[in-house]
């Protein structure tokens, strides 16, 4: 789960972190307000949506003016402008894909004279299974493009679960961003304050970029990502109070009811598969044949029909959609099942696209019978290589 960046600076701030004073806003007076508070003389006002390069961004309509999505304002007067431009403007970054995010609320953030950008980011990494820390002195710009062209200025290490955050865990951090004295002093507080809110709140990603060093050698942390791992939010109820469902996708939101395990892609064929393993699979091979699978979907062991149901509908209401490729190999789950849920949902929605059936195990002659006899115009296959192959010839045929 992601939030939003003054959400994640409150968090960071609760933990010790140096964050600049701000005040989040849903509309321009409120935006006059925050900086009438906030006292100036330079204010950031920074749309607040769930995806990175908001300043190099551009939003699709004129009236929002040329700037980007994170603009320094010199007066009250240029933030309530900026704040109106902005909101319920749709900005497009390069990480929002060609659609663009509306941008429903901002921050209002008390300026910062910058001396130094620095880039420093904590992640869960698989290959040691250990938190580890990202640190450049490349801080501001696409860090990507640093890994790719200069990847000596970026320094990672991992911290040993056992023993813990320790003191020279900071003075690495200070040693790669070429700090010393008070500010080295600062860059290790930082260190164990950035280390507990991210083992504390269970986050996959903490993403501070740029981290700064002022004008007058405070070190603070001016833009944060973070993402919590999903599957310890029965633990932090205050945080899923953060959760903002606006940014995130409708089918996903729709699915996380039915407990469906599913993952909205961008290509155009629909997938319903039961196991993790075989919906992987399945995704490699729709690709092998040379298409794009349009989500992942895991129906589980012990799907009932109203959850195959949901699933189904689910499916057929994406508009990318061209085809779909249920395959189903049944061993808790029962592919007589299956074929009523897909039946039951076809009954509701129709079926406008071709679609490709395989089952096999548990039950699987009663499911086939049960598909045959319905008088749907279902293509059944054998196995997953010959799905895949009639699905993909079905979709470029309709194409
Ligand atoms: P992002 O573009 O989505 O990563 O948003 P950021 O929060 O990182 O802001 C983009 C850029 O705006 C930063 O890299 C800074 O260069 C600039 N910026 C943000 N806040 C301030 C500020 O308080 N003062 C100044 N001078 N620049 C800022
Ligand atoms: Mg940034």
């Amino acid at each position: 789960m992601n939030i939003h960046e003054y959400q994640a600076k409150a968090l960071l701030k609760k933990y010790g972190a140096p964050v600049s004073r701000g005040v989040a806003v849903f509309s321009a007076e409120e935006a006059e307000k925050a900086a009438n508070e906030l006292g100036g003389p330079l204010w950031v006002v920074k749309s607040q949506i769930h995806a990175g390069g908001r300043g190099k961004g551009k939003f699709k309509e004129e009236a929002a003016g040329e700037k980007g999505g994170v603009r320094l304002a010199k007066s009250v007067e240029e933030v309530k402008t900026f704040a109106g431009q902005m909101l319920g403007s749709t900005l497009v970054t390069i990480q929002t894909g060609p659609a663009g995010k509306q941008v429903n609320r901002l921050y209002i953030e008390d300026g910062s004279d910058i001396e130094k950008e620095f880039y420093l980011s904590l992640l869960v990494d698989r290959d040691t299974s250990r938190v580890a820390f990202v640190v450049s002195t490349e801080g501001g710009m696409d860090i990507e493009e640093v890994a790719h062209s200069t990847p000596e200025k970026i320094v990672t290490f991992s911290v040993d679960p056992a023993s813990g955050i320790q003191g020279f865990h900071g003075r690495k951090v200070a040693k790669a961003l070429g700090l010393s004295g008070d500010l080295a002093k600062q860059a290790g507080k930082l260190t164990e304050v950035l280390f507990s809110a991210f083992t504390g709140t269970d986050m996959a990603m903490l993403e501070i970029n740029p981290l700064i060093v002022t004008k007058d050698n405070q070190l603070r942390v001016l833009d944060a990502k973070v993402s919590f791992d999903s599957n310890s939010l029965f633990r932090h109820p205050d945080l899923v109070e953060l959760r903002d469902e606006t940014e995130e996708d409708a089918k996903e939101i729709e699915a996380s009811k039915y407990d469906l395990a599913y993952i909205a892609l961008d290509g155009t064929i629909g997938c319903m598969v039961n196991g993790a393993g075989l919906a992987m699979a399945t995704l490699d091979i729709i690709k092998l044949y040379g298409e794009e699978p349009a989500n992942f979907l895991d129906v589980g062991g012990g799907a009932t029909e109203e959850k195959v149901t949901a699933a189904f509908k689910i499916i057929t209401a994406d508009p990318q959609v061209k085809g779909i490729l249920v395959n189903i190999f049944g061993g808790i789950m029962k592919c007589d099942v299956i074929a009523r849920g897909v039946l039951a949902a076809v009954k509701a929605v129709g079926l406008q696209v071709p679609l490709v059936v395989r089952l096999e195990g548990t039950n699987v002659e009663e499911g086939k019978k049960i598909i045959r006899e319905s008088g749907l115009n279902v293509i059944p296959a054998d196995d997953l290589d010959d799905a895949a192959q009639k699905i993909v010839a079905a979709v470029k045929k309709g194409a």
